[in-house]
């Protein structure tokens, strides 16, 4: 017993001593300081921009992080971290509080330096010097188009200029941001929506732009709001309806719910996902207009609902559901061709919930449209595409029960009525002479013919009942 104890501690020991060597070896033999990464880029920075400093040490681990400005003949110490053990640490500083005036010239000095013995026994050190400039000034926007006038559920353009370089600058209404794009004589464009949900006395835009040293501007922009009133239905599913969706509509949402459930998560959930779906397609926009004059909407079609009507669902005598319809609906004969209504690229070209087969056509700074229910897709997310070009051709997929196409305009990913985009004159008077009188360009553009059919009116279908104010109609078409 004794023997074995007493050779277990000569092998205990041998294996410390190995341990220790082999750590006294790596401490000694690491040569590598470590690496420094500044979440800042830029040569402007103000007193109120956190930055933060990560030290990452592959060898050993980090000691510390230092941080000073060397201004005129100063060294003044920002902050000065000690770590122990981890072979990544960070560290988040602002310049607030050390007497730096606007414009102000100085190096941010950057150190940081490893536990090893490595660099005579202080570790190995690694630092980088970054020039800055004190900018303490906002962004100052100025407003060169005349007041947009923007209706509710429509679109709204405005041109500014910015008082000096700006790292971003939109619109933002809420959690909204509808961003600006630079144009040629460098003043900024944006188009934005007065969204279909909000009330006139809701809709309070700001325009706002931030640069890279951190400064950020809001400011009221004033428009002329219009409220519109939206058409409200009625659809009766039926159980038809439902049991030809059954299959397509449980690929959507696999979990064991009876049919009338899963319209139900599909309708609302999935609905809502794929909102914010298009939110994300939307912001895969080119920063050029792509677009060349008026849109097409399908030909030789019926109009069968309008954008933003007021939904109500009922099954067996009941109200089971509300939504909101956000498009146009367009029949023709089944299986029809659908034209793209305008040039762009495509950006979504694929299944999604209750579009079912959609293609979306960016068309550039944000202008977005849309093309769901389909029964084929022709074409592939980056294709370029012609107005008129082929791209699909109707059908029911998706939260559909009959053969039509559903056609959507999005602004960055926000559906906005089809009705102003379709209209020459609409265009004309709130895009292209608005970017006119502030100086800027766009490319050519001709008004074709007579204004567009007027408006909603276009898609009103008599009732079928004398005196009933709402349309009632079969679940064929959403
Ligand atoms: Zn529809």
């Amino acid at each position: 017993m004794r023997g074995t104890r007493s050779r277990m501690s000569v092998v205990l020991t041998l294996f410390a001593f190995a341990a220790a060597a082999f750590v006294a070896f790596m401490l000694f033999n690491d040569r590598q300081p470590p690496a420094i990464a500044v979440s800042h880029t830029g040569d402007r920075i103000n007193l109120s921009l956190p930055v933060t400093v990560r030290a990452t040490d592959e060898a050993s681990a980090v000691a510390y992080i230092d941080v000073a400005v060397r201004f005129q003949e100063n060294l003044i110490p920002v902050v000065r971290r000690e770590f122990g053990g981890s072979g990544q640490e960070e560290l988040t500083f602002t310049l607030a509080g050390l007497g730096l005036k606007n414009n102000d010239v100085f190096d941010l000095e950057i150190t940081v330096a490893d536990n090893s013995f490595g660099g005579l026994g202080f570790g190995n050190k690694n630092s980088v010097i970054l020039p800055m400039r004190l900018d303490l000034s906002e962004p100052r926007l100025t407003v060169k188009s005349s007041v947009p006038y923007v209706r509710r559920g429509g679109t709204g353009c405005v041109v500014y200029s910015a008082s000096k370089e700006v790292a971003g600058t939109g619109v933002k209404l809420g959690d909204l941001f509808f961003p600006a794009f630079r144009q040629e004589n460098g003043d900024y464009l944006c188009f934005f929506a007065f969204p279909y949900y909000l009330d006139t006395k809701d809709f309070t835009p700001l325009l706002t732009a931030w640069d890279t040293a951190g400064n950020r501007t809001a400011q009221n922009l004033p428009v002329t709001a219009v409220p519109r009133r939206f058409s409200s239905d009625t659809i009766t599913l039926s159980r038809s309806f439902l049991d030809a969706k059954a299959a397509e509509f449980e690929a959507v949402v696999p979990e064991p719910l009876s049919l009338i459930e899963r319209f139900l998560e599909i309708n609302g959930r999935i609905r809502r996902e794929n909102a914010k779906t298009l939110m994300e397609v939307g912001k895969n926009t080119a920063p050029t207009i792509l677009w060349r004059g008026a849109f097409q909407r399908l030909p030789r079609a019926a109009p069968r609902a309008g954008f933003a009507d007021h939904r109500v669902y009922l099954w067996e005598g009941k109200k089971i559901d509300e939504q909101t319809h956000l498009g146009f609906d367009l029949a023709s004969v089944k299986q029809a061709d659908v034209p793209a209504a305008n040039f762009g690229t495509v950006v979504y070209a694929g299944y999604l919930g209750i579009y079912g087969n959609l293609i979306v056509i960016d068309h550039g700074m944000g202008l977005q449209s849309l093309y769901s229910h389909l029964s084929a897709i022709g074409v592939e997310v980056g294709s370029r595409i012609a107005k008129g070009e082929i791209i699909g051709k109707t059908g029911a997929t998706g939260m559909a029960g009959g053969d039509h196409l559903h056609f959507g305009i999005l602004i960055s990913g926000l559906e906005v009525t089809p009705l102003e985009w379709l209209d020459d004159h609409w265009i004309k008077d709130n895009v292209v002479d608005r970017v006119k009188d502030a100086g800027g360009t766009l490319p050519e553009f001709q008004v074709s013919g007579p204004a567009a059919p007027q408006g909603e009116n276009e898609k009103k279908t008599k009732p079928e009942k004398p005196g009933n104010k709402q349309r009632r109609r079969s679940p064929a078409r959403r």
